[in-house]
């Protein structure tokens, strides 16, 4: 059960062992070989557990497998600027020896930073919803259509803010074979709903 029985490739597992990550966290354990066999995942998991490795190690895993294609194929959501910015920072550390590109959505920067930085085509967007809602209203062209993976960090957090619907409509224009991944502490009724409708099959998993 130790990392190595991932049969990761040697540009992920390399980011790992550079992090200090001896063994996977029992969240880690039970997530990842199911994100890597390409499953829907409900994951109740609180910060501190390793739950954002937890996402990240498959999900880079993957990605990086194709060529980059010029289009987005990941969308990270975050409830607040200050975990979007830590998740972001994570992300650089584990995708260090890839070549994705990764790019941060949040409120308070110059939209217009971001503008460029969405033009360079990132591979992977960490966004708090309201920056990202503001991007998909300005820019016409800015379409999710290439997104094979969608993560919803602290969901019970994200699902606090009132973006419900929006997220639903997010789930409904991503790729045909799109995986999604569902993080939270606690799983409230309206949460447990949104995953029985716009979920496929999805694993629950709690510790
Ligand atoms: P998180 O729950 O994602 O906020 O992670 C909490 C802390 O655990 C972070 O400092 C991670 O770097 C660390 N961490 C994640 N996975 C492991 C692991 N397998 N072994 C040791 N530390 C880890």
């Amino acid at each position: 059960g130790g990392f190595e029985s991932l049969n990761l490739s040697p540009n992920v597992y390399r980011a790992i062992k550079r992090k200090g990550y001896k063994v996977p966290t029992p969240i880690q354990r039970k997530t990842m070989p199911l994100i890597l066999s390409g499953a829907d995942v409900v994951a109740m998991a609180r910060t501190g557990s390793g739950k954002t490795a937890a996402f990240l190690v498959p999900m880079l895993e993957k990605l990086q497998q194709h060529v980059p294609q010029g289009a987005v194929r990941a969308l990270i959501l975050s409830p607040t600027r200050d975990l979007a910015l830590q998740t972001f920072k994570f992300t650089k550390e584990l995708g260090r020896f890839t070549d994705l590109r990764i790019s941060l959505l949040v409120g308070g920067d110059r939209m217009e930073s971001q503008f460029e930085e969405l033009a360079q085509n990132p591979d992977i967007i960490i966004a708090t919803p309201g920056r990202l809602m503001h991007h998909l209203s300005e820019v016409d062209d800015m379409s999710l259509h290439t997104v094979d993976y969608v993560v919803f960090d602290e969901a019970d957090c994200l699902f606090g803010m009132g973006f419900a619907e929006q997220f639903h409509k997010i789930l409904t224009q991503l790729s045909d074979n799109h995986q999604t991944l569902l993080f939270s502490a606690t799983l409230p009724s309206a949460l447990a709903e949104f995953a029985k409708a716009g979920l496929r099959d999805p694993q629950l998993v709690r510790l």
